[in-house]
């Protein structure tokens, strides 16, 4: 592929089974990262816009048979999930565009999320909606208990830029096929990872108006709009962690379920008796990949005192030979940072680290042969401050951080400090020693010597302030479900 494989997504909204402008007709910009061109527009949506989807949304509801018709749900979801299929490979070019992130490693952000639509029209057909618990003897004498589990109702789903359609997916499929109806409002600079999915179900799916909405916008107010109206019973937010408190707070009036995936800073320790030459390219090419535009990404990597020296010459010569560039060249596999203000905020971060002493070791520039796109070079930190800006702050960058440590105990101290709790990794030769330390972290998920904690079956989210409730397996299903017992008298 090259640069002119530049695809423009839909730049309408779905509002009420309706692709449309906004009343005003106004749009923004969408800028390819690789370029810095515009590559084309999306619809500008206003406060009215998503109160208008919210109504749509909260009709569909209260006044159709969505919430109570699985088979239906069933069938519009895997109508969803082979529309997708068929336009697979334009959505493919849409992410590339506006996130930047390399074809080469699209499967995440693609493959995966068309597949895990049809894993929740599954997994939500076969769901024991209604269970008989049996005779219970308390409260007054015996009774027996049913328990229902009911849609929560209206939701809304907020989803940021680094993996959108992803996200979107993620965050609206499993929702739908609960039973609920969904508002889906996409980050300002991915717009069409939304708007194409919303022109997917209105083309070519039965989905019901208002069932799906898809509002986009260039303004925060427009989200907040969203998590503050009380016609909605559950927000779905992916983002950083000062908006998921803005949200949180915004839902508060209305005690609205709320369910956060926000940011990380992940700690990756690597034991006396680790395989480096193992643990550490994987940790290097992790920051890169992807321009390190990821949550779960281990950016503090804690190495032991008595294998210091070695393990930065490992990180240093992953990093160094990084396939970094065009986007759309299938052999590189770190792109550009999404915007200019990203880079600058990676530059700037890069600048503290070592105003408060870290050590340069690679990087901490934007590459000489790269004179157009938000690039900036895999950059590698050591004898960082753990209490220091770099050490305590995202990044979102192909940053990583290298701190020391002499036992155990410190390394699992220095990888609580944090007021993330995302996940994180656990290297060495012993998977005992290892499993022992994963039990200390305070954090989601943990990976040792590499295993893969993410995946559809299994729950996924945020400890301390990386979030609440979890993504994926039959948690992350039941996070939008309400629970309800019935008793029945014997
Ligand atoms: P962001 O918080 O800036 O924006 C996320 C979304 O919130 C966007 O759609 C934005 O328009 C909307 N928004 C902004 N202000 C709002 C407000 N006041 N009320 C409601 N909505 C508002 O995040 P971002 O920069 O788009 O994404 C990067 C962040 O996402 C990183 O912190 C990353 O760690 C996090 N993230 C977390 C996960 C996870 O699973 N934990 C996954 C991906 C990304």
């Amino acid at each position: 592929m090259t640069t002119s494989d530049l695809l423009a997504g839909d730049p309408r909204m779905l509002i009420d089974g309706e692709l449309l402008a906004t009343a005003g007709g106004a749009t923004f910009d969408v800028i390819h990262p690789a370029t810095e061109e515009v590559a084309g527009q999306a619809t500008d949506g206003t406060t009215d816009d998503m109160a208008r989807a919210v109504a749509a949304a909260r009709r569909a509801f209260d006044s159709t048979g969505w919430s109570r018709d699985v088979e239906f749900r069933y069938h519009c979801l895997t109508q969803l999930h082979t529309a997708l299929e068929r336009n697979k490979e334009r959505l493919r070019r849409i992410v590339v565009t506006e996130v930047g992130v390399p074809v080469g490693i699209t499967q995440s952000q693609i493959d995966a999320p068309v597949e895990e639509v049809a894993h929740w029209a599954e997994f939500g057909k076969s769901f024991e909606y209604l269970r008989d618990t049996g005779v219970h003897d308390s409260m007054g004498g015996p009774s027996r208990r049913m328990i229902h589990y009911d849609p929560i109702g209206v939701v809304g789903a907020i989803t940021p830029w680094n993996a959108p359609f992803y996200l979107n997916v993620a965050e609206t499929t499993p929702a739908l096929m609960a039973g609920n109806t969904v508002i889906l409002k996409p980050a300002q600079l991915t717009p069409w990872s939304g708007s194409e999915l919303g022109r997917i179900v209105a083309e070519e799916t039965d989905f019901p108006a208002g069932v799906f909405n898809v509002v986009t916008s260039d303004a925060n107010e427009v989200g907040a709009a969203l998590s503050a109206d009380p016609r909605v019973d559950m927000i779905t937010f992916t983002g950083s962690t000062a908006t998921g408190r803005a949200v949180l707070a915004a839902g508060a009036s209305t005690v609205k379920r709320t369910m956060l995936e926000l940011g990380g800073k992940s700690a990756h320790i690597v034991l006396d008796d680790a395989d480096l030459t193992k643990a550490l390219p994987m940790a290097a090419t992790l920051a890169c990949i992807a321009s390190g535009q990821s949550c779960v990404l281990p950016s503090r990597i804690l190495l032991p005192r008595s294998r210091y020296d070695e393990g930065l010459a490992i990180l240093k010569a992953t990093m160094d030979a990084f396939p970094v560039g065009d986007p759309w060249d299938p052999t590189v596999m770190q792109g550009p940072q999404i915007s200019a203000g990203q880079r600058d905020k990676v530059l700037g971060l890069i600048a503290s680290g070592i105003a408060s002493g870290a050590r340069l070791i690679t990087g901490g520039g934007t590459p000489e042969k790269l004179n157009r796109g938000y690039y900036v070079q895999a950059t590698l930190l050591a004898d960082v401050d753990p209490d220091s800006r770099i050490a305590q702050e995202e990044v979102f960058g192909p940053v990583l951080c290298v701190l020391p440590f002499d036992t155990e105990d410190e390394a699992i101290a220095i990888a609580n400090n944090s007021i993330y709790g995302l996940s994180g990794e656990v290297s060495s030769a012993d998977e005992d020693r290892a499993l022992r330390v994963a039990q200390r972290l305070r954090t989601g998920s943990v990976g040792i010597n590499g295993g893969m904690y993410f995946g559809l079956t299994s729950p996924f989210g945020g400890t301390k302030q990386s979030g609440l409730g979890r993504r994926n397996g039959t948690h992350g299903f039941e996070e939008y479900l309400e629970i309800k017992t019935v008793g029945l008298p014997l």
